[in-house]
């Protein structure tokens, strides 16, 4: 933003507003309160005393160091001047085009935000429980092929078999693998191919959870 825009206050520079504080310095204790409840740095502390060193960056309108004030030693300007002032230059036309403006940010902020909570709960990993008999089905050497050229990957492959023995007459074992995306993106259209092979290797899908 330019100084000179920063200055305006709704198209009307901020000179021409006369709303400012006034120290009594004859009242002032020095509690130091207005120095440390303006956000706008309007004014120093100097002896002991408050000075508005930068009167011009009071906000218009604003009276809050004057109303917090032990001594009530800040004045303002009355605020018929502003309304005055308000009516003369129709600050309301800037007004609508700021407040437009504003709602159009708001609104996009908004969408941003819904975007990312959207993304955020996209599952990127899940977990695939299989049993059967894996024996004589290369379900490995397909679930490589599956993942080859894809952005995904599966991790942390256990196979239990019960015994060594019953494996050789085709027990049924139990598999869980988790599938993950490389690039944290859902990982949910993977996992229709996923099932669609577990389907085909004649074995059981006993659960598909996504992890986050
Ligand atoms: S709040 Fe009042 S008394 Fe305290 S420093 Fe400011 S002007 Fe002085
Ligand atoms: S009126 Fe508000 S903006 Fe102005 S000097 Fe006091 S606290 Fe700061």
């Amino acid at each position: 933003m330019s100084e000179e825009k920063k200055k305006a206050w709704h198209g009307i520079a901020r000179e021409e507003i006369p709303w400012f504080p006034t120290v009594d310095a004859e009242a002032c204790i020095g509690c130091q309160l207005c120095y440390v409840t303006c956000g706008r740095g309007v004014y120093e502390m100097r002896d002991g005393v408050a000075v508005a060193t930068d009167p011009m960056e009071c906000a218009v309108g604003c009276s809050t160091c004057g109303n917090i004030c032990p001594t009530n030693a800040l004045s303002f300007p009355t605020l018929e001047a502003v309304w005055k002032l308000e009516r003369e230059k129709q600050i309301f036309k800037t007004v609508k085009k700021e407040a437009l403006r504003k709602h159009e940010r708001e609104d996009t902020q908004k969408a941003r935000e819904a975007a990312q909570k959207a993304v955020a709960r996209l599952p990127t990993r899940a977990k695939v429980e299989v049993a059967g008999e894996f024996g004589d089905k290369h379900f490995l050497v397909r679930i490589e092929e599956l993942i080859t050229d894809q952005p995904f990957d599966v991790v942390n492959l256990k196979l239990e078999v019960p015994t060594v023995k019953g494996a050789r007459q085709k027990a049924p074992s139990y598999m869980s693998f988790e599938v993950t995306s490389e690039q944290q993106e859902d990982v949910t259209p993977f996992l229709e191919k996923v099932r669609a092979l577990v389907h085909d290797a004649g074995l059981i899908l006993v659960a598909v959870s996504p992890l986050g």
